[in-house]
């Protein structure tokens, strides 16, 4: 039986367009499934969309239409970013699927009677954030994240008592039971929890709701708190309402189930998350993994200084595979960085043009000029890079790998500019040489393939296709230079 693998992105709002954050969540969840699929493990890949969020109510009425309306075509922007982008995913889950409703609410009506219970509530609420901040969170009497005034929201609501899992929270997560990679955020998550947990809110009156989201079992004047049905979207996506195949060989068949996420969430992931699934009786996730935020010149990107960088625009003017490669390697894997284009520019010309595409065109010319015989046995590719960068794509860290693969690019440009193939090929008494010197190339440059499929798979066939024909060819360039 083959490993099994399970990895999620988070489901972003669809009250705008996606933004340039939530495609580096894409491409780096995309690489891990790639690679673990390359491993021949069975792996299952899940993103979507949260489509019951208050935001998206908002966003609705500002634009005068049904809130359904907006979400069908907002969401349809998302399915196309990941085309746009080759993610290999398996699943789009929308949380308006009846699907999710069904899952949402049996994994509400399985959590522990006594983990769940009504009150009076008065709160300051951020529907930015959708959620409740006490007076000493906000800064200036202003949300953290979003810098405007929370509301004042009194009313009746479900709790979750999450203080009764505090101990076990802090023994999972300390013990790497639930991994958060990097080690800067479980010591985050450490400290939060060792501060005391109090209980969640996890429904919201059906008005305040707008008869948006999905219902409270049992109580019809109830909605549940939209992160209690979004987390909840990891298993309905794989048919958890249904006890389905997918659910049963993903989730409780599998001991590599891996969220991606972003900073800004990680509490609902490395807490709210396990808490209720252990309320419900049921498998944890095992690896958080937490990237970082894209900035524009230091700063966040706001729709309002008209900084936000538009992914489509860039894989229309550069390409899936550029924009992919830019952003595993040259924006941090959980540092915050900034984005510009000048500096994916230059990574273009110094990496991709003249660093891959030249070595292509280098071997792939001389073989085809002196009209040598190549014969590679694919099975018998050099695999000694491959536990090396197992260890560097099981920390998340997408730029070493790419570095590491680099790495090889330059040592082989420089063992060909050691042996002057183009020297033998003028002496008759080298031609075995030269043949030799150039299939050691050959095999090399599909080893390289082989190891940047994950990242840039259209790339890697490419390369594959040149390299395994009968007759090789220069061909065309893999990367033209940006003039
Ligand atoms: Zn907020």
């Amino acid at each position: 039986m083959p490993k099994k693998f399970y990895i999620t992105t988070a489901i972003p709002y669809v009250n705008a367009s996606p933004h340039i954050g939530f495609a580096l969540e894409l491409v780096q969840a995309d690489a891990v499934a790639r690679y673990h699929r390359q491993k021949n493990e069975d792996t299952f890949f899940l993103t979507g969309a949260d489509e019951n969020s208050l935001k998206n109510v908002q966003a609705a009425e500002i634009e005068g239409l049904a809130v359904r309306a907006l979400v069908d075509r907002n969401t349809a922007k998302f399915v196309a970013l990941t085309k746009a982008l080759n993610i290999s995913n398996d699943d789009f889950i929308r949380t308006v699927s009846e699907k999710h409703f069904a899952g949402a609410q049996k994994l509400w009506a399985a959590c522990r009677p006594e983990d769940l219970y009504k009150k009076k509530y008065k709160g300051l609420y951020c529907v930015g954030c959708e959620q409740f901040y006490t007076q000493k969170e906000l800064v200036d009497g202003k949300c953290p994240e979003h810098q405007t005034k929370p509301e004042v929201v009194e009313e009746e609501n479900y709790f979750f008592k999450l203080s009764n899992y505090q101990k076990r929270l802090e023994k999972l997560i300390a013990s790497d039971e639930y991994r958060i990679v990097p080690e800067t955020k479980k010591n985050e998550v450490l400290s939060f929890i060792r501060m005391g947990l109090e209980d969640f809110s996890i429904s919201r009156s059906q008005q305040r709701a707008k008869n948006w989201g999905v219902p409270v079992p049992g109580d019809p004047t109830q909605v549940m708190y939209v992160w209690f049905d979004a987390l909840s979207n990891y298993i309905t996506g794989l048919d958890y309402a249904t006890d389905g195949k997918v659910y049963k060989d993903y989730w409780l068949k599998n001991e590599n189930r891996v969220h991606v996420i972003g900073k800004g969430i990680i509490r609902f992931h490395a807490v709210y998350w396990p808490a209720m699934l252990m309320s419900a009786g049921l498998d944890l996730p095992k690896t958080l993994f937490v990237h970082g935020y894209i900035n524009i010149g230091g700063g966040k990107m706001s729709k309002s200084l008209g900084n936000v960088v538009d992914p489509f625009a860039l894989v229309e003017k550069y390409g899936a595979e550029v924009v992919r490669y830019y952003l595993l390697r040259h924006i941090h894997p959980v540092v915050d960085s900034d984005f510009d284009l000048k500096s994916l520019e230059q990574a273009y010309n110094a990496d991709l043009a003249n660093g891959l595409g030249n070595l292509v065109s280098r071997v792939s010319g001389l073989i085809e000029q002196n009209n040598v015989k190549i014969k590679v046995d694919s099975k018998k590719l050099p695999v000694q890079s491959a536990k090396d960068l197992d260890q560097l794509m099981a920390q998340f860290v997408f730029d070493q790998a790419l570095k590491f693969i680099w790495a090889k690019v330059s040592e082989l440009d420089s063992y060909i500019s050691e042996k002057k193939p183009w020297a033998m090929a003028k002496i008759e008494s080298q031609k075995k040489e030269l043949t030799e010197c150039l299939t050691k190339a050959a095999a090399e440059i599909l080893a390289i393939a082989s190891l940047l499929k994950p990242f840039l798979p259209q790339t890697a066939a490419k390369i594959e296709k040149i390299f395994t024909a009968p007759k090789i060819k220069k061909g065309e360039s893999l990367f033209p230079r940006l003039t």
